[in-house]
């Protein structure tokens, strides 16, 4: 439904109870409202509603539900499918509720659901502590963590998800509560992994560690034909590494004539990448055989402070860039994964473009997989197929690019995903069951108790059993 589809009068009401701001798609800054940081994605709502508070969202909620409206909600904005935002509807924005508090005797904080990984770095670095978050600080926190979050610090302290202590909810219904393993089990359950089916959070409850201030981080570059070498030793390397280790590998041209020598700079590289979640001492000792696999092009490794290397990537994902990015959980890295990941790069229409390798198991697998909905504890590997590129007539070929590498690679995969990289979201239903196996129903237990209308519906969705499946409708290209 549009805007126009509302009395003006009702729209008007709204706005009175309202304390944030009500963006119009004739508002002055409509435009930079409705951008996401996906470049490919060009929506337009009838409304922004970016919220100053929970009375807000409630407000926000209860219009949308009361008037049919098609539900986008943002949190960071960074999610790869373009979700934050859809044609039509009203979105509701969090990006102004952005606080975040540190208690750092009982080592938690409180984090609003705007907030980015920047935000809450920054404060809790202040106490030498920190919370597993994204390897990208402009990420959302509320996104990431609803997804699961996969970081710099998962084989060590876990998912995201898994070191949330609570989260404030307000439901399809316009009700406010709070989750945790004391109250409303089952939602908190189904929060960590499910997404942003079954409420919108307004804050998070995090559990803190101690980290840093400096560790130690790996960032080698080798050249590609030295590439299969590189991931069978990489292979190796994590088979036996302590859970302080989690790392990363990224292959693709990666061109940066600043970073490196000339005649490297459009060759085809593998990186390693990651982070020793420990003292600086054992860090440098423990990293140090990624570092030694070959001659490196180049080799940034070395110790940091914690928040830099939250910020190491950041630049290399500007805000309105093209992309497309799509994953797939490995049993394996065997030898024939190997050479088919070796093949897609070298075949990748975009020097920007990367297959990645990330590393998983450590906390993550210690984790009972019943205790979260979170679907993925079992993999060792989780493959990243990642389309970077910046030009509009060059998307057909990237986006075929990903797809036909991921048909490809699923035969060393039981088919699951990890939900945060989406791509679009034109599998709809079977690629949820596929990644939740029977979890699914469960799931779908709670999103008929929380949303059986599915207003929650613009995102990786459980479809309630009452409704029609899902098909993501205002994304399908
Ligand atoms: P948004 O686009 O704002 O929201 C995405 C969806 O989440 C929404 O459509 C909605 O369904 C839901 N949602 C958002 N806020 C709320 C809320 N408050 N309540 C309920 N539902 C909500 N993931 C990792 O795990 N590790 C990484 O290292 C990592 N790196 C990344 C780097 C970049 C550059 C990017 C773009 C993404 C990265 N991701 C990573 C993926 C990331 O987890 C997802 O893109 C995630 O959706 C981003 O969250 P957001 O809040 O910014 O997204």
């Amino acid at each position: 439904m549009a805007q126009h589809d509302i009395p003006a009068e009702q729209i008007e009401q709204f706005e009175a109870e309202f304390h944030g701001d009500l963006i119009r798609s004739d508002g002055a800054d409509y435009d930079d409202a409705r951008a996401v940081w996906n470049g490919k994605i060009d929506k337009r709502p009838a409304l922004i509603a970016r919220c100053r508070g929970v009375g807000d969202v409630v407000s926000a909620v209860n219009f949308t539900r009361e008037h049919e409206l098609l539900l986008a909600v943002r949190g960071g904005g960074h999610n790869v499918a373009g979700t934050a935002v859809c044609d039509d509807g009203l979105v509701i924005d969090l990006s102004e509720m952005r606080s975040v508090r540190v208690d750092p005797n009982t080592r938690t904080a409180w984090v609003q659901a705007g907030a980015t990984w920047a935000d809450v770095d920054r404060e809790t670095q202040a106490f030498g502590l920190a919370t597993p978050g994204g390897v990208v600080s402009e990420t959302g926190v509320a996104g990431l963590t609803l997804g699961g979050g996969i970081g710099h610090l998962r084989c060590k302290y876990g998912l995201t998800c898994d070191n949330l202590a609570s989260v404030d909810v307000v439901t399809a219904g316009g009700e406010y509560l709070t989750a945790s393993e004391d109250e409303n089990v089952e939602l908190f359950w189904g929060i960590r992994g499910g997404g942003g089916n079954f409420g919108i959070v307004t804050g998070f409850e995090f559990d803190l560690h101690p980290v840093g201030p400096e560790v130690v981080m790996c960032l080698v570059f080798y050249p590609g034909d030295r590439m299969a070498e590189c991931l069978r030793a990489y292979r190796e390397y994590v088979a036996a590494a302590p859970p302080e280790v989690s790392t990363l590998t990224l292959s693709g041209v990666m061109p940066d004539e600043e970073r490196f020598p000339a005649d490297a700079v459009d060759e085809t590289k593998i990186a390693i990448a990651g982070c020793y979640a420990g003292s600086v001492e054992d860090g440098e000792r423990v990293l140090m055989p990624l570092r030694e696999i070959a001659e490196p092009i180049a080799d940034f490794s070395g110790t940091m402070p914690y928040v830099e290397v939250q910020q190491l990537f950041d630049e290399d994902y500007p805000d309105g860039m093209r992309y497309y990015w799509k994953s797939l959980y490995l049993d394996d890295l065997s030898e024939s994964a190997i050479d088919r990941i070796t093949y897609w790069t070298d075949v990748a229409p975009s020097p920007l473009s990367t297959v990645d390798v990330w590393q998983l198991g450590g906390a993550i697998a210690r984790v009972d997989a019943e205790e979260s909905a979170f679907a993925g504890r079992h993999a060792p590997f989780l493959l990243g197929v990642e389309a970077n590129w910046e030009r509009p007539e060059n998307d057909d070929a990237n986006v075929e690019w990903v797809r036909d590498c991921l048909d490809d690679m699923r035969q060393f995969s039981d088919g699951s995903v990890y939900l945060n990289f989406p791509g679009f979201l034109e599998e709809g239903d079977d690629m949820m069951r596929a990644t939740f196996g029977p979890t699914y129903e469960r799931l779908v237990v709670l999103k008929d108790e929380y949303d059986p209308t599915n207003l929650f519906e613009l995102n990786q969705n459980i479809t309630p059993s009452g409704s029609a499946q899902a098909d993501g409708r205002a994304y399908h290209e």
